[in-house]
């Protein structure tokens, strides 16, 4: 099973934007060496940095002189802020991870157990049911990962590491820091229950504290804001999700199908068209299912290019995304809410013959596409829009479908053809 890690942080990224980085940042080498002195160290007197911050913010001084007095540099949470994969997870694998038989059936019991609940925040946020029970599920197994001790760490300890010990991120995880501390101050949770993923995610829907902070509501009436309680938990997530443009009754999207010679250039991740226009097009939903939204604006995506499944995704799509922006995390949670609810795998399969590009090779496609004239943007090897943009106008001009995706037969044409 794999633990949530960075849910909430993109969104909360986009907010920070280019944060001034306040005190002195330690190097990972130096945090660890800290680690293995009791002195005073580096760690320390970044953390004492970050006092008057936090009595500017209204934290009591006791409570943060307590906590940085216990505190050495985890150097896990290190490792895991540091590790860049060099081999990209195929997007099938997540998702089959994400929405397993097992996730499925203890997600339907969670569903009939906590009906009373999931009705009246629906009532009271007009979030669909279905969608709060597969993040949930994703983000913490519906809580089963939250007292497990091997998984979670405390969150205090692990932001203190990270604000201190990731200079690319500090204004980040300080912001993240002083907010966890403000949420001990204000009693809503105590020290020993504030545990979470390294990146310091708590509770059943894994908020950062910024986002606790921010949307987090008390919805079993005991007067505290806890998302280690359920029903606060899955109506702080519903009152997030209202937040980020959540339209009542509608859809995620669907899986559909493409007609016969359809042009993949609209398929390009910024062509919006009324959903109806999109049928008119030929598309057909690959469920049988009545069309809801049919004036809002959806938009075309091909994870996997010609070869695999292709969605179209409406607004709330989009909501989702604010919770994590990786497609791969949203689209397990659009799925799973369908399977919860009863409905079928998708009718189109992924391309699972596939091997994905390593980072290298991502960098050296990029680099190729960049000297032939179509370019890609940074040459850092991940493929985002403009990569893929700059990939659709290489296949046009050989003749290929212009679908943008990356996969190793693009790569040796790209090669091919210098
Ligand atoms: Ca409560």
């Amino acid at each position: 099973m794999r633990y949530a890690t960075a849910s909430v942080i993109a969104a909360g990224l986009c907010a920070i934007g280019a944060g001034q980085l306040l005190g002195q940042i330690a190097s990972p080498d130096q945090l660890e060496a800290a680690a293995r002195h009791d002195t005073p160290s580096l760690f320390q007197s970044c953390l004492r940095e970050l006092e008057p911050q936090a009595q500017r913010r209204g934290i009591s001084a006791a409570l943060v002189a307590r906590f940085r007095a216990d505190l050495a540099p985890d150097p896990d949470v290190l490792a895991a802020v540091q590790s860049q994969a060099e081999f990209e997870r195929p997007i099938w694998d997540y998702i089959d991870a994400a929405v397993s038989e097992a996730r499925i059936s203890t997600g339907q019991a969670r569903l009939a157990e906590w009906a009373a609940v999931l009705a009246a925040i629906e009532t009271r946020f007009g979030v669909d049911r279905h969608v709060l029970a597969a993040i949930w599920g994703i983000e913490s197994s519906y809580g089963a990962v939250l007292d497990d001790l091997g998984v979670v760490r405390p969150v205090v300890r692990s932001l203190a590491t990270l604000a201190c010990g990731d200079a690319s991120r500090a204004a980040f995880w300080r912001d993240q820091l002083l907010a966890a501390l403000a949420m001990l101050d204000g009693g809503d949770v105590t020290p020993d229950r504030m545990t979470g993923s390294w990146a310091g995610a708590m509770g059943h829907t894994q908020f950062m504290p910024t986002t606790y902070q921010s949307h987090a509501v008390d919805f079993d009436g005991d007067g505290k804001r806890d998302i280690w309680s359920i029903p606060d938990a899955l109506a702080s997530t519903a009152n997030y999700l209202r937040s980020m443009g959540w339209r009542t009754g509608e859809r995620w999207g669907y899986e559909v199908e493409l007609p016969p010679g359809f042009d993949y250039s609209l398929a390009d991740e910024t062509t919006e068209r009324p959903l109806s226009s999109w049928i008119e097009l030929g598309l057909r939903l690959t469920q049988d299912s009545p069309i809801s939204a049919a004036e809002a604006s959806a938009v075309l995506v091909l994870p996997t290019g010609s070869r695999g499944p292709a969605f179209l995704l409406l607004p709330n799509f989009r909501a989702i995304l604010r919770y994590n922006t990786a497609l791969a995390y949203a689209l397990s949670v659009a799925h799973l809410s369908d399977r919860l609810r009863g409905g079928p795998p998708f009718a189109r399969s992924w391309p699972r013959d596939d091997r994905m590009l390593t980072n290298t090779e991502r960098k050296d496609l990029q680099t190729l596409l960049a000297k032939l004239g179509f370019d890609p943007g940074t040459v850092d090897g991940k493929i985002g829009p403009r990569t893929r943009a700059a990939l659709r106008r290489y296949q046009a001009s050989v003749g290929r479908l212009p679908d943008g995706y990356a996969n190793e037969a693009l790569l040796d044409h790209v090669r091919a053809h210098p």
